[in-house]
């Protein structure tokens, strides 16, 4: 069976790179076919030095779980399963295990059950909300696998923490909506938490993007489990759990210490909503359009793509061949020059390739209402000269 390649690495590597190439790329991998017309062989493996990257944060990131796993499941309530090791293993959210949930919580509302690594399906109903129905694709274009949220938690004793009249869910269909309050005594709420190596303040977007990945589909699998009126998924209580020190984790004692320790960190979920809502729109557009050349995708290079495997086919859509010459390298090479700033080069002043820039940069006059552009000027042009020349240039006097 192929590698699962709609996943949620997949949708945090465009907020990444903001590169749609690489989504297309990622996105056709599995079935260029249904992609790339004509279809090219295309690297499959990442280069090294990001599996060494990547290695690493994952060794460290499971430390850092193990650790945390440890604190909770000395708590009340908690629901895991362990392997021969004695390690916490996965399990399988089922509608026997779900239902059982429900009768408990229904009889002790103050309860708050946790759930750890908990995994579920995604009901193919949900991909086809993003892959629209073609007469050529009558397959699912891409394939996708579980999910396995690290931390569910079950139970309305948690909208204590959400300001009066503020129980918002995401429902089956992606929307967000204001669960009624008299629906709050009959359906439960669903917060999920995924825990994460990295600093409180580097929690960011590709986060927000992975937590409103599980919250989608898990509305969707509910929905399809028949649970939709026993559970609801909570729109805005939602996120990471941080690094924290080991003293700081022993402080854990309950559930809601969580919260009023501020051990996670809840993410903005309007934000969270609109960033996955603007990736998927992107799939969709992409989708839309396919098959179609790979030249036709609009590509972001900078200084990240050297730990991109699809370096070398965005080398060749640059005028990056072997043997050529640097002047007749797109614009879009300048290092260190934005995406915009390369294509005002290259829509608004008709400088293609490096070699026009070296040429006429200086042509450009200064307009009396500014531009970001303007002050990048010089450095346009000696980043150009360095190029063409493969040789170090240093700034004018005055120039820096
Ligand atoms: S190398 Fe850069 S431009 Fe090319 S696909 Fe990767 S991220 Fe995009």
């Amino acid at each position: 069976m192929a590698k699962s390649n709609f996943t949620k690495t997949l949708l945090q590597s465009y907020i990444i790179t903001n590169c749609e190439r690489r989504l297309f790329f990622e996105l056709g991998r599995n079935k260029p076919k249904l992609w790339f017309d004509p279809v090219r062989p295309i690297p499959m493996k990442p280069p090294e030095r990001l599996i060494f990257q990547r290695k690493y944060l994952i060794e460290k990131g499971k430390e850092y779980e193990k650790e945390v796993y440890t604190c909770l499941k000395k708590l009340d309530n908690e629901q895991f399963k362990k392997d021969i090791n004695g390690n916490l293993a996965n399990s399988n959210l089922n509608t026997t295990s779900i239902n059982n949930y429900y009768d408990t919580l229904t009889k002790e509302p103050k309860k708050t059950l946790t759930l750890l690594e908990y995994q579920y399906s995604i009901p193919q109903s949900f991909f086809s909300q993003i892959f629209a129905v073609k007469p050529s694709a009558t397959i699912l274009p891409v394939d996708y696998s579980d999910q396995r949220p690290d931390i569910l938690l079950l139970g309305n004793d948690l909208n204590k923490f959400l300001g009066s009249d503020q129980n918002f869910e995401i429902t089956n269909s992606g929307t967000v909506r204001k669960v009624p309050s008299n629906e709050l005594n009959t359906r439960i709420g669903i917060t999920i938490f995924d825990i994460k190596y990295v600093q409180d303040d580097h929690v960011g977007k590709k986060h927000f993007l992975e937590i409103f990945y599980y919250l989608k589909t898990l509305a969707v699998q509910i929905k399809d489990l028949g649970l939709q009126n026993k559970y609801y998924i909570r729109a805005n209580l939602n996120g990471i759990f941080p690094y924290h020190t080991f003293k700081e984790l022993n402080n854990l004692k309950s559930v809601d210490d969580l919260f009023d320790l501020e051990l996670v960190n809840i993410i903005s979920w309007k934000e969270a909503d609109r960033i996955y809502l603007h990736v998927v729109e992107i799939i969709k557009g992409l989708w839309q359009n396919s098959p179609c050349p790979i030249e036709q995708i609009d590509l972001n290079f900078h200084q990240g793509c050297g730990y991109c495997q699809y370096i070398n086919d965005c080398k060749i859509t640059l005028g990056i061949k072997n043997g050529s010459d640097s002047r007749s390298w797109s614009s879009r090479v300048l290092p260190f020059t934005s995406k915009s700033i390369a294509e005002q080069l290259i829509e608004e002043y008709n400088l293609h390739t490096i070699g026009d820039v070296l040429d006429n940069v200086d042509a450009i006059t200064i307009g009396s209402i500014p531009k970001p552009i303007y002050s990048e000027l010089p450095t346009l042009k000696m980043k150009a000269e360095a190029l063409i020349y493969d040789r170090v240039v240093f700034p004018q006097p005055g120039q820096t």
